[in-house]
């Protein structure tokens, strides 16, 4: 990738990664503030509710007793039945008897009163009449609910009589089939009695107010509403923001701090590794590669070193990732190559026999550079092409078009082809099936599990079995033990790496292993 692409998709990332926090704290205080206040208006229409539920109750119940007794007229002993009725019911303001549309008589005594036509008639029977004045301009009217020629007087703000802690809020109770208002506190609309449809409840924001409506579970027909201003929603949510949106911050600038800090140190080791491929500050360090049956050393797999101008020693494991990811790798395997030249080109020219093993990256697979610059290593020391050993990880076959024809022409001149770190990446037997190869490396993460109660210790056995299948000849790597080499022999495995051999080493302490290993065959 380019450098100011990279550069530009790091800002981006950083810029996102800013932002982003913030506006979750933001969609967060928004949510948390709508939820808490549609639970504030919950609890006032469920206590509105309550109280309406109740008074229902009680004015059915004190209709039923008075009918139960066959006391429905205004005989001496009917009256002092209402007024013990209306004694005993907390809600009930009077109980009185209705000839045509007149109350004759009341537990609250006084002459008889016209009411005129009822407002309202539900399906269910009960007449309601909006204001009932039983005390000639009292101050507050009641509500009548009548049944046959009982009455029942309520008061109309009792049931909305409730404490709300924000001011300016609307409560009202409502007879659904009527569709308007029975009793209201405050600016209520009944175009919201619409959207309650079948539910149960419901909650939204309309005509600057954030309305509850909530349906009586006893009586159907019964919903209570509570409408919170909006301005009480807006306040709460500023709150909520003022609480969430600091930590939000603070998490999108160390987000963002972080990419940024990772990027620049990204690029700079990508800046130190050209100096350091200018200033030859990497070297090779060669692990032993033996022959698990005579334990003869036949081989070294090249790993590469980097010693910074610090005295730092850094691995391949840093280093690598960074080289491919900043487009430096092809430059590193070319340097790796004249490393190889130099150390072991002599050595291989006289001994046929011995094998270099040279890891090789997706990117050297893209292009016939990394062919010629082989081809010129073998002219220039002579040595076998089947001394050298390519090392392909499982990523390096990901983009299979163009490894193929890499591949082929490799080993069209003899080079052998390792896939590496085998059973690690994304192998399917289906394309190793198309790939002519000639060994397979069993990465060191399985002969670590040998012998252990490891999950992948299972693994291994299908990773030889699939080795039997394609045909190809195993190197285990990572042997640190005699039971893993055992294990490993028994299995058919012919070459193996590892600690219990060799760790890295100069090239002449592998060329004397080498040397060693013919001394004592002969
Ligand atoms: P790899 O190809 O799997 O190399 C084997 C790694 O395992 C090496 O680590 C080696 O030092 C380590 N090792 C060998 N035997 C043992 C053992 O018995 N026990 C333990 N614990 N470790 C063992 P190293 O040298 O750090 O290399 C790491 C990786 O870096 C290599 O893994 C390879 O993928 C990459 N690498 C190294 N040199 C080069 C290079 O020149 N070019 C490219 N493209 N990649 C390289
Ligand atoms: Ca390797
Ligand atoms: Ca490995």
């Amino acid at each position: 990738m380019p450098r100011r692409t990279t550069f530009g998709l790091t800002l981006l990332a950083a810029a996102l990664a800013a932002g982003g926090p913030p506006w979750l704290a933001l969609q967060e205080a928004r949510r948390q503030a709508y939820e808490g206040e549609a639970g504030l208006a919950m609890n006032y229409a469920r206590d509105v509710l309550h109280r309406s539920d109740e008074t229902s109750r009680q004015a059915l119940e004190a209709i039923a007793l008075l009918e139960r007794t066959g006391l429905a007229s205004c005989t001496a002993a009917a009256r002092a039945r209402m007024r013990e009725i209306d004694l005993t019911s907390s809600y009930i303001q009077a109980i009185g008897h209705l000839s045509g549309d007149t109350i004759e008589c009341s537990s609250q005594g006084g002459p008889p009163v016209p009411l005129g036509d009822p407002s309202f008639r539900s399906s269910r029977g009960i007449a309601l009449y909006d204001v009932v004045p039983l005390v000639e301009g009292g101050p507050n009217p009641l509500l009548g609910l009548a049944r046959d020629d009982v009455i029942v007087l309520v008061h109309r703000d009792l049931p909305l009589d409730i404490w709300t802690a924000v001011p300016g809020v609307s409560l009202a109770i409502v007879h659904l089939e009527r569709h308007r208002f029975t009793m209201a506190r405050g600016p209520v609309d009944p175009a919201w009695l619409d959207r309650l449809g079948n539910r149960n409840d419901t909650t939204f924001i309309a005509g600057g107010r954030l309305v509850t409506i909530v349906r009586s579970q006893r009586y159907v027909t019964m919903a209570a509403v509570a409408a919170v201003p909006v301005r009480a929603l807006q306040e709460r949510i500023r709150a909520a923001t003022r609480r969430l949106i600091p930590a939000g911050l603070f998490g999108g600038l160390a987000a963002a701090a972080a990419i940024l800090l990772l990027a620049r140190q990204q690029m700079s080791m990508a800046a130190s590794l050209r100096h350091g491929l200018r200033r030859g500050e990497f070297f090779l360090l060669y692990q032993p590669l033996v022959d698990l049956r005579s334990g003869a050393c036949i081989g070294a797999e090249a790993l590469l070193r980097w010693r910074r101008p610090t005295g730092e020693l850094v691995g391949p494991d840093l280093f690598i990732p960074v080289a491919e990811q900043s487009g430096l790798i092809t430059r590193v395997t070319a340097r790796v190559l004249d490393l190889v030249e130099r150390d072991a080109g002599e050595f291989l020219a006289r001994h046929p026999g011995f094998h270099i093993g040279i890891n090789l990256s997706p990117a050297d697979l893209h292009s016939d550079a990394i062919v010629r610059r082989i081809d010129v290593l073998l002219e220039r020391t002579r040595a076998r092409p089947a001394s050298l050993l390519v090392e392909i990880t499982e990523r390096g076959f990901l983009h299979l078009d163009a490894a193929r024809p890499v591949v082929a022409a490799l080993r069209a001149r003899g080079v052998e082809v390792a896939i590496d770190d085998f059973g690690t990446g994304y192998s399917s037997l289906s394309y190793l099936e198309t790939l002519d190869l000639d060994f397979l490396k069993i990465d060191r993460s399985f002969i670590e599990a040998i012998g252990t109660g490891a999950p992948t210790r299972q693994v291994v056995g299908h990773i030889m079995a699939m080795a039997r299948t394609l045909d190809l000849k195993m190197i285990a790597e990572g042997v640190e033990s005699e039971a893993q080499a055992d294990f490993l022999r028994a299995h058919g495995v012919l070459f193996a790496q590892g600690w219990l051999f060799g760790r890295p080493m100069p090239f002449a302490d592998v060329a004397r292993m080498a040397a060693d290993a013919r001394a004592s065959a002969a």
